[in-house]
């Protein structure tokens, strides 16, 4: 496939000389064709990144409408580009027919801003860019955060970084647009917002909106080692990649089952979001490093709940169909924490390793789940009734229980050096002792007791 490919400084904006800007910046446009194996690599634009400054910068709306058939600001920065020439899903774009917008984005903090590299991907008219883009440091007097139009940014606090236009670049529009912004001399200079204003492709054209893929805003201090490179977005609306905290990212998989990829969308995701590196955090151990490509897989043909190998999780679509507004999320929840367990590990390089016991490997699972995740369920509580049948090592819900009343008790460090030692092959009955100076049969008995000093004391 012949791929058009072009350079071109498209001229030097003129800066306004109020010393906020460290050098006068040039402006790369590179232009592959609709090859889709292309992936935005450019001659010359580096390939979008996915922990950029901009991946941790606020975008906000300043100004325009977002066009609803195309995906919200956060596509902008959560390092995920589209696969396919036409995918609104995977791009912003303003609202057809209107004049485009105003985007701001918030870095956080004044980074020193090495580069400003936008990405676009459109078979016709929408795959140009033009825009102007304006710089401050917000601190100094007058600035205003979001300037709407009809109002100049430079009035109130902003420099007039560049003017990008693309138009120019390509003998047809379709395509593939990497544009960098970068200091002719150093850095682009020490800013904290930044405003693009943007411009449709074709005013004429009611759709000519670009579809902006990702915007990425380079650390000066970070260019020497380059963030890791963008990803596919969701390689199909039944299989999506979602991007956890740090470079982690767990796949959730309902192709065989579409029918629940609403819930896992919505209910499922946020769960991973949030509580992904929750887990790993609070089951360290010394040189231990959890898994960062995990995966959940719908099964529309397997027997039982749910099962965990290594760093894939299966799921049996039957039971979760039937427990989506229950334990569904909950089901996975415990799946997770025996992925960041990885007690099979030790086996494998400690010849010595002990084995570690069953109703300690599902115990401490649930007790993660049942009285960290959603105590408010109670799940886990056992009733007066079931109370004679209590063993510490009845497994799930009931080691649960013992392992919370041990914590509550006697080590609140217990299950964080209990999974240690479980990971490195370092477990003995021994350790109970160690951490509560009680053998678990005396811990066994304080838990009874203490159940049944609960259970006949009314709850309120
Ligand atoms: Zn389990």
């Amino acid at each position: 496939m012949h791929l058009r490919l072009l350079s071109a400084a498209l001229g030097v904006a003129t800066l306004i000389s109020s010393g906020l800007a460290a050098s006068e910046p040039v402006i790369v446009v590179n232009h592959l064709g609709d090859d889709a194996s292309a992936r935005f690599r450019f001659e010359k634009v580096q390939i979008p990144r996915r922990l950029d400054a901009g991946a941790k910068a606020t975008f906000s709306l300043v100004d325009g409408r977002r066009d609803p058939n195309g995906a919200e600001l956060s596509a902008l920065n959560d390092g995920l580009l589209p696969t396919e020439e036409d995918q609104p899903s995977a791009n912003f774009f303003f609202l057809a027919g209107s004049g485009g917008g105003r985007i701001g984005v918030d870095l956080g903090a004044a980074v020193e801003i090495a580069a400003i590299n936008s990405y676009s991907w459109h078979p016709g008219g929408r795959g140009p860019q033009v825009y102007t883009v304006y710089a401050s440091p917000g601190s100094n007097a007058g600035f205003a955060a979001a300037p709407t139009r009809p109002t100049d940014p430079t009035t109130c606090g902003w420099v007039r970084l560049a003017k990008v236009d693309t138009r120019a670049a390509a003998d047809s529009a379709g395509g593939q647009y990497g544009v960098s912004l970068s200091g002719a001399n150093g850095a682009l200079g020490t800013f904290r917002h930044l405003l693009f204003d943007i411009q449709p492709t074709d005013p004429s054209d009611p759709f000519g909106q670009t579809f902006f893929s990702e915007i990425d805003i380079i650390d000066h201090n970070a260019a020497a080692e380059p963030e890791p490179e963008a990803l596919a977005a969701d390689t199909g609306a039944h299989r999506k990649t979602i991007q956890v905290e740090g470079d982690v990212e767990v796949i959730v998989d309902t192709t065989e089952t579409p029918d629940l990829t609403e819930w896992a969308d919505q209910k499922l995701t946020p769960m991973i979001r949030e509580w992904y590196p929750k887990i790993v955090a609070m089951l360290p151990s010394e040189g231990y490093t959890a898994p960062k490509r995990v995966s959940i897989n719908f099964r529309k043909d397997m027997q039982g709940v749910a099962a965990t190998s290594g760093t894939r999780v299966n799921c049996a679509a039957n039971w979760f169909r039937r427990e989506l507004n229950r334990e569904a999320v909950g089901a996975v929840f415990h799946e997770l924490v025996h992925v960041v367990q990885q007690y099979g590990r030790a086996r494998r390089t400690n010849p010595a390793a002990t084995r570690a016991p069953g109703w300690i490997v599902e115990g401490i699972p649930d007790y993660v789940r049942w009285f960290l995740y959603e105590p408010q369920t109670r799940g886990a509580e056992i009733s007066a009734r079931n109370l004679d049948r209590a063993r510490y090592d009845a497994s799930y819900r009931i080691s649960a229980n013992f392992i919370n009343y041990v914590v509550e008790n006697h080590d609140k460090d217990l299950v964080r050096k209990l999974n240690a030692a479980l990971r490195e092959g370092n477990y003995t009955e021994d350790l109970w002792k160690q951490y509560t100076n009680h053998t678990v049969e005396e811990l066994e008995k304080q838990w009874k007791a203490w159940l049944s000093a609960r259970a006949t004391t009314p709850q309120t």
